[in-house]
């Protein structure tokens, strides 16, 4: 899905990279001012970010004894698969993935796999899989209700027997986006995977056996070891739910679903969950204390908050719009009195504002195509091609039946929904944040997007044990004092580390978990603002009061 990321630079929207580039520049700086370990300034990868949200499950030691690990008092096995969705030809990426998997990991914890494929695995790939791991394996394929798409809206009640219209339509439907230009738009088993990732894996017969799984990919690599069970450690710890990359979607990939989100939420009047948060842009973020009497100072602007919703998406965006509306103000009330001498002279202030008067009136306002409720999908979700989780949330009602209703929306053949916005948006409808784990210590990468966490400062302690898997590499990475990861490798140079250079959704989720409360707890305060911006525009004038 990588592939995607690399397409998305080019093709997103001005207004998206506007929003990005704010993030990244603004973001960090606000996420870290409540906790004690502060290093602002510093790049994402090298803070410290737990909260009493969510942290890393192996904080103390970095690396844990494995033998030690499996006796703990308490440790139970889970119910879990790891689960790939593949093809034949893949088979050399499927090896490279599947002893990355067993180097790192299920060497020591044999939790069985799940292959699935739209057509019979070959005997050769099945064979060449049983080399390479001891741990229980299935295979399945799938059957057609599971990877055809249901018959399309216009075409029921027609006699199909006459001609092959139901595939004609799909087809035509799907080359079309190839010919607009979305990424995989024109590749019909491309939609095919995304519709059964978001809504059919966890009814598949093999799936459906287990309480947990965890997806895998071909072409993925780990970096690190995980020397804890990562589906016990999620049911200690009341997750459901566990990532390790954040990115923004394509726009002209989705460009209904969040309407259709929209929709299926007032049809059920469904409470939503705090995760909601994370990947909307709530318009809605001036907040009016209408008993502040200092409020009447800027009535004005306290006034109009259509203005201001329209224009500000987070909080840190607000202080600017608001300083460019009270410059304006300034200007169009009073000039800009060319003559310092003359009595109405405010100094360069003005000036100011006539520049930010002439830009407005130049720039068109901001394009918001897919705003409801004053509600905006900022296009982030969980990088699904890793995602660990328990199935009990793809059964609950609620996502179910939105997969169901985004189904009978057709987008995915009429557009190219991917499983990840579906699966962030769906799981969004249920979770809560604190539902949710970041999988900072897993060290990953596919296609060309990578997360490699730094090493615990005590993970030397801790010795490979190798129970297969002969290690080559013996020299690690060096320990850092807020790393998290146990034995990690990182690959230098080539893409970077997402938590800094993909900031922007990452960001989203170190903000909301470092809030002090749960829910719209980012709720502007325009009195504050006021204060600020008061000092900041006139000191003079507005300080006496
Ligand atoms: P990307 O990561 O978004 O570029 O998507 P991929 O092409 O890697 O597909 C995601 C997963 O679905 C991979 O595990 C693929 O092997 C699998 N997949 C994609 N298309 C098909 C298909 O037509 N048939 C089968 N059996 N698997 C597929
Ligand atoms: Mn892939």
């Amino acid at each position: 899905m990588s592939r995607r990321v690399l397409q998305s630079v080019r093709t997103f929207s001005p207004l998206t990279i506007i929003l990005i580039i704010s993030f990244i520049i603004s973001v960090p700086i606000l996420i870290y001012s409540s906790e004690p370990d502060v290093n602002v300034g510093l790049l994402n990868s090298y803070q410290a970010t737990d909260t009493h949200r969510d942290s890393v499950f192996n904080k103390e030691t970095g690396c844990n004894d494995i033998e030690q690990y499996l006796q703990q008092e308490g440790y139970i096995r889970q119910n879990a698969t790891i689960l790939m969705l593949t093809r034949n030809h893949e088979i050399d990426d499927v090896i490279s993935s599947l002893d990355s998997i067993e180097s790192h990991f299920n060497q020591w914890f044999q939790y069985p796999y799940t292959f699935l494929n739209d057509v019979p695995f070959e005997d050769e790939f099945e064979e060449k899989i049983r080399e390479h791991t001891d741990a229980k394996i299935e295979f399945g394929v799938l059957e057609s209700e599971e990877w055809e798409f249901p018959e399309p809206n216009e075409e029921k009640g027609q006699d199909m027997s006459k001609n092959n219209a139901t595939s004609t339509f799909i087809d035509d439907v799907i080359r079309l986006q190839g010919d607009r230009g979305i990424l995989y738009g024109n590749m019909k088993s491309y939609h095919q995977m995304c519709r059964f990732y978001s809504g059919k894996f966890y009814h598949n017969k093999l799936v459906k056996q287990y309480d947990w799984y965890w997806r895998l990919e071909p072409d993925i690599d780990f970096f690190c070891d995980l020397t804890y069970d990562p589906f016990y450690e999620m049911m200690k710890h009341k997750k459901r739910y566990g990532f390790t990359i954040m990115i923004p979607e394509l726009y002209w990939t989705i460009p209904n679903l969040f309407r259709v989100t929209m929709g299926y939420i007032q049809e059920k009047n469904i409470t939503l969950g705090t995760l909601w948060n994370i990947f909307t842009t709530d318009y809605h973020v001036v907040n009016n204390d209408v008993n502040d009497t200092r409020d009447d100072l800027y009535h004005e602007v306290d006034s109009d908050t259509v203005y201001l919703d329209k224009y500000i998406n987070e909080a840190f965006y607000a202080k600017k719009v608001v300083k460019d509306r009270l410059l304006i103000d300034q200007f169009v009330r009073e000039g800009y009195g060319i003559n310092e001498n003359e009595p109405d002279y405010h100094g360069p202030d003005n000036i100011i504002g006539l520049k930010k008067l002439i830009k407005r009136a130049q720039e068109p306002p901001p394009i918001v195509v897919d705003k409801f409720n004053n509600l905006e999908y900022n296009l982030c979700h969980f990088w699904s091609n890793f995602e660990i989780a328990h199935m009990s949330i793809y059964n609950d009602p609620t996502y179910d039946q939105y997969f169901e209703y985004l189904e009978k929306q057709e987008g995915f053949w009429k557009e190219r929904w991917g499983d990840a916005p579906v699966h962030s948006l769906g799981l969004s409808l249920l979770l809560d944040v604190e539902d949710v784990h970041y999988f900072r210590d897993i060290g990953y990468r596919h296609d060309t997007l990578q997360h490699c966490p730094k090493n615990h400062k005590k993970f030397l302690e801790t010795p490979y044990q190798s129970k297969k898997h002969i290690r080559k590499h013996v020299k690690y990475d060096d320990p850092y004092e807020y790393g998290t990861g146990c034995r990690c490798k990182c690959p230098r140079g080539k893409r970077g580390e997402t938590e800094d250079h993909h900031s922007f959704c990452i960001n989203k989720w170190f903000d909301i978990t470092h809030r002090d409360s749960t829910g719209r707890d980012a709720v502007f305060n325009l009195t504050k603002l006021n204060i600020e911006m008061a000092q900041e525009i006139d000191k003079e004038r507005f300080l006496k009061l």
